[in-house]
């Protein structure tokens, strides 16, 4: 079927509406219509060529809409169902089989640009496209996905509220609910109040940890994160020692920080601040391979742990949980995200790269 998507031809150019043609669902494949997509930094850095994807390709990984057509293995969904779109993964794995999909080994899944069997799942003038871009592309009227990737979704969440929760959502929510997992009466300090650093406050607001210390530079933004749970700010603009405001803050070290500015400074200055026997999650990804220093002998007389977080170590039954938390008022996404239309995403990704609106999601019209 032909369908319209913005394609990315090439790093630094901007993204061209086209109409290409689209694969039919085979086996285990769902076509989604979709309705809203965030935009997430991951796509801002293929078309800025910092990470690379075959192209021309599509990019979009938060993605939300209607199932349109399924294929003859298809169980969970059908036809009409409202959909999430999440992070894929194989189901056969070690970590698929016991309860970590979202650090699936099979990264072909994510990047490889094509089917499961190798096929296009779209091309453009007979050429064949990067596409299933983290098992979606959802910067398209259509997207033809995995079962596994398509998750049922509540009729009564607007698609722009939902479409986040698959990437940004989940990020910022699952660091701090089932990684950091923070206990009674500690600190959780959240590095970067966008997205992912929101909804880890709003998750951080939800455990028994009674102090939620939110650091970003622009005051908007830690206004918001207030708003939604946080219990003292830091402005890192008016902080000459941000390892000492830190460890202020959190009445001496902090039990739980949640990493996600990719600011290696921000980070090695966290990191001084950490309590005795405290954990950091690294969500933000720098980019270029930048390394950090560690310093070894605190860390180890101080017990302290460093772990990476892929997708807020979501499952689907996680991300039931986290939409079941917003019906009931529980977890005010709706707060970070302004809509565009998907003729507008361009303006749309300015204003993501350049702070200006946290969450951008594109509408689509039916
Ligand atoms: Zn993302
Ligand atoms: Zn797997």
């Amino acid at each position: 079927m032909l369908t319209t998507a913005a394609v990315c031809h090439a790093p630094h150019q901007s993204f061209k509406f086209e109409d290409i043609e689209l694969a039919e669902p085979q086996g285990t494949e769902v076509l989604v219509r979709i309705t809203a997509s965030g935009i997430c930094h991951t796509d801002i850095s293929v078309q800025q060529g910092k990470i690379p994807f075959s192209l021309p390709g599509v990019v979009g990984h938060e993605g939300a809409g209607i199932v349109e057509a399924v294929g003859r293995g298809v169980t969970s969904v059908r036809p009409g169902d409202k959909v999430l779109l999440i992070s894929p993964s194989c189901g056969g794995c070690g970590p698929c089989t016991t309860g970590h999909p979202a650090l699936c080994e099979k990264p072909a899944l994510r990047w490889s640009g094509v089917r499961n069997d190798g096929s296009p799942v779209a091309t453009l003038q007979g050429q064949a496209l990067g596409m299933r871009f983290l098992g979606q592309s959802s910067f398209s009227t259509h997207a033809l996905v995995e079962e596994r990737t398509v998750l049922a979704a509540p009729e009564d969440i607007p698609a722009e509220t939902l479409a986040p929760f698959g990437c940004g959502v989940v990020t910022g929510a699952g660091a701090v609910l089932n990684v950091l997992q923070p206990r009674s009466n500690q600190s959780v300090v959240v590095l970067g109040a966008g997205a992912v650093g929101l909804s880890a406050v709003i998750a951080a607001a939800l455990t028994p940890a009674t102090k939620v210390i939110a650091v970003d530079m622009v005051p908007e933004r830690l206004a918001l994160a207030r708003e939604l749970g946080a219990t003292d700010t830091i402005n890192g603009a008016e902080t000459g020692d941000l390892t000492a405001a830190i460890k202020e803050a959190a009445g001496g070290g902090a039990d739980h920080i949640v990493e996600t500015t990719a600011n290696i400074k921000v980070l090695e200055a966290a990191l001084a601040a950490l309590s005795r026997g405290g954990s950091m999650g690294l969500v933000g990804a720098p980019g270029g391979g930048e390394a950090a220093t560690l310093p070894v002998v605190p860390f180890i007389s101080g017990a302290k742990n460093l772990r990476g977080v892929v997708m807020g170590d979501g499952t689907p039954a996680f991300l039931q949980a986290l939409m079941e938390l917003y019906r009931q008022g529980r977890f005010p996404v709706d707060k970070l995200i302004r809509t565009y239309p998907f003729e507008q995403i361009e303006q749309a990704m300015a204003d993501a790269s350049s702070g200006k609106v946290i969450k951008p999601v594109l509408t689509f019209n039916p």
